[in-house]
């Protein structure tokens, strides 16, 4: 058997494509939707993920804005940064990209955005909503692959899900997701006993860790969904070859960059598992999407009268 790859590429622009056309109201009553990405620090992976985000802006014809701070900064400085960004009319969406620096207290930090401009979906009051099933913001990564399961016509309700990881990015919420769409959720964590025993019950096996293909055909019932959510960067040629076993153009691309991105899951595991999201082109594509979903709908809310009125 081999798995349906589920083509986060594809997902992903028709999402956009639906952004697009349903901004139009906005753009007509001349509102922009506007992003604010505010990067402290310079972590090599937060740049290039601040840069996508920036980038997926302009293809829509939203306004964006990229903030730089140094790593240096105090809280004080960027508490007084978000509130300032949630007094401008024109930023519908505020993103402080994670993880931030040592000395900076993020769970603050996350707590001063207005919730009506969380468009990362972590403010208590968004979170809140989500756990009581009336969604508002969601977090954009959870909410795309929910999108994935949905687009690819996978059946959730009644299904039995297992998430592994139960980060607030990540595996709470998604585990949220799942539960108000009927599937019977589990979540497991690095103290869960006989985890493989537990994974091979899922129908839809999620895997949020950050430990690179952990998740190995013994966790996976034969026919299941697997969304692979992990994002890892792997040098270790040893580890590499290990995991791209087999796959030539992986391994040019290894050795050429003397690193590769790998999933939370082998890619083996496709010779069991039913349907499975690749790494990269899966679910971190939904995520970038699902973020200038979040942002046309902030704006909506929050302007969306005025398009009624005519006004700007
Ligand atoms: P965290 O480190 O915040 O959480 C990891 C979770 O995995 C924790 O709940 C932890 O358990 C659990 N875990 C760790 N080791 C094990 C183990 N051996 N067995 C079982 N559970 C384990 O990570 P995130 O949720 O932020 O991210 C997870 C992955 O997803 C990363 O690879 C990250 O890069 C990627 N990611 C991808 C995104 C995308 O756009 N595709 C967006 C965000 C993240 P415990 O709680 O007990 O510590």
């Amino acid at each position: 058997m081999s798995a349906i790859l589920l083509d986060g590429t594809r997902i992903a622009n028709e999402i956009k494509a639906e952004v697009a056309a349903d901004a139009k109201s906005l753009f007509e009553a001349g509102i922009r939707p506007g992003l604010a990405a505010v990067l402290v620090g310079n972590d090599a992976a937060s740049e290039v993920y601040v840069r996508s985000k920036v980038r997926a802006c302009e293809a829509l014809g939203f306004f964006s804005e990229q903030i730089v701070r140094p790593a240096s900064s105090t809280t004080a400085e960027v508490l007084a940064l978000v509130r300032e960004l949630n007094e401008r009319d024109e930023i519908d969406g505020i993103l402080v990209q994670l993880p931030l620096p040592r000395g900076i207290d993020a769970r603050n930090v996350l707590l001063e955005i207005d919730p009506a401009k969380d468009v990362d979906g972590l403010h208590p009051f968004n979170v809140g909503n989500l756990v009581a099933n009336h969604p508002t913001l969601v977090a954009c990564t959870p909410a795309g692959v929910m999108e994935i399961l949905r687009r690819s016509n996978i059946p959730v309700e009644g299904n039995e899900a297992v998430v592994v990881g139960r980060s607030d990015i990540v595996g709470r919420p998604v585990a949220m997701l799942l539960t108000n769409a009927n599937a019977t959720v589990t979540v497991c964590h690095s103290k869960t006993r006989d985890l493989a025993a537990i994974c091979r019950r899922a129908d839809i096996l999620v895997a949020a860790i950050g430990r690179p293909a952990m998740i190995t055909r013994e966790f996976v019932k034969p026919g299941a969904t697997v969304i692979d959510v992990g994002i890892n960067r792997v040098s270790d040629i040893a580890l590499a070859k290990r995991i791209i076993a087999g796959d030539p153009e992986k391994l040019a691309s290894f050795e050429k960059r003397g690193y590769i991105l790998v999933g939370d899951v082998l890619p083996a595991v496709a010779e069991v598992a039913g349907a499975m999201t690749p790494v990269p082109g899966g679910v971190g594509l939904l995520t970038i999407a699902m973020l200038m979903s979040n942002t046309l709908k902030a704006a909506k809310l929050r302007r969306g009268a005025r398009v009624a009125a005519g006004k700007s």
